[in-house]
C-alpha cells in the first residue's frame, strides 16, 4: 500500500537548514558581528581564500546531514597558519567519511577570543508566535537548562531581565577574576536577533528555527561563531 500519510496536504515539508557561511551573511547583515571568514570547496584553496583573515583560524565543513559539527569532526580549531588548512581539511574529508558525510564545502573564519558563552535562539511558538531564547552555557545549555524566554520584538528592559534571570547570571560579571561581560555589546546582539526590525522580524514566516550556539561574549564585543537557521 502507498504511505498516504507521505501525500497528505496538512503534512508539512522537513525544514530545511540553510548552510552556515549563508546563515552567517543573513546575520550580518542584521547587525550581529560573527567571525571574519571565507568558503572554498576544495581543501587546496582554502590558503588563499584564507588570505585576509587573522590566525588564529577555524575550519568548519558544512553540507547535507552536517548537523552538530563536532560530533563529527567537522571543527578544527586553533589553526595558527594559512598552510595548515589543506591538510587540516582533508583529514576532515576523512572523519566525515567515516561517518557517511561529505562536506559541500569548507568555512575558514577568525577564532574569537575566549569569553562567556551564550546561547541565544528562537522558536515559533504555534499560539504565541516567535519566542526570543537567551541562556547560558554554549554548549552546555542543554545541560545547565538555563535559558530565559521572552515574546518577540523584545526591547531592551526585557533583555536585561532575561540575563538577569538566568542562574548562572553572575558568570556574565566576571565570575572567578574574570573580566566582566559588556553588556551593552550582548544586549545590542540579542535586540539584533529578537528585538524590533531585528532578524527574526525580518525573516518574517521563512524560518521555523534560529540558533546562535555559541555567542562568545567577551569584555567589549559579542560574536556569534555559529549559527544555524531552518527555514519553513
Ligand atoms: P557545533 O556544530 O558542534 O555546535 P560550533 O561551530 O559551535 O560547532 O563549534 C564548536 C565550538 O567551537 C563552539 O562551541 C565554540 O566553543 C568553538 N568555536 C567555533 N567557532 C569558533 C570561532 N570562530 N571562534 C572561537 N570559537 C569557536
Ligand atoms: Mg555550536
Amino acid at each position: 500500500l502507498p504511505d498516504l500519510a507521505d501525500h497528505s496536504p496538512t503534512r508539512s515539508p522537513a525544514p530545511v537548514p540553510l548552510p552556515e557561511p549563508q546563515v552567517k551573511q543573513l546575520l550580518a547583515q542584521a547587525g550581529i558581528d560573527v567571525p571574519r571568514g571565507a568558503v572554498a570547496a576544495a581543501s587546496e584553496d582554502l590558503a588563499a581564500a584564507a588570505s585576509g583573515l587573522c590566525a588564529p583560524l577555524v575550519l568548519k565543513g558544512f553540507g547535507p546531514g552536517i548537523v552538530h559539527k563536532s560530533d563529527v569532526g567537522a571543527v578544527r580549531l586553533d589553526l595558527n597558519a594559512r598552510d595548515q588548512l589543506a591538510p587540516a581539511a582533508e583529514k576532515m574529508r576523512g572523519e566525515l567519511a567515516a561517518h557517511g558525510l561529505e562536506p559541500a564545502g569548507f568555512l575558514v573564519e577568525e577564532q574569537a577570543a575566549p569569553g562567556v558563552e551564550l546561547i541565544v535562539g528562537a522558536v515559533r511558538d504555534p499560539s504565541f508566535g516567535p519566542v526570543l531564547l537567551v541562556g547560558l552555557g554554549g554548549i552546555w545549555t542543554e545541560a545547565l537548562d538555563d535559558t530565559s524566554p521572552r515574546l518577540c520584538p523584545v526591547g531592551r528592559s526585557d533583555v536585561e531581565e532575561a540575563l538577569a534571570e538566568l542562574r548562572g547570571a553572575a558568570l556574565l560579571d566576571g565570575a572567578r577574576g574574570r573580566a566582566p561581560v559588556g553588556r551593552a555589546a550582548l544586549i545590542d546582539l540579542i535586540l539584533a536577533v529578537g528585538g524590533p526590525d531585528g532578524l527574526v522580524e525580518r525573516l518574517g514566516d521563512a524560518w521555523t528555527e534560529l540558533e546562535l550556539n555559541p555567542v562568545i561574549a567577551g569584555p567589549t564585543g559579542a560574536t556569534a561563531v555559529d549559527a544555524r537557521l531552518l527555514l519553513a
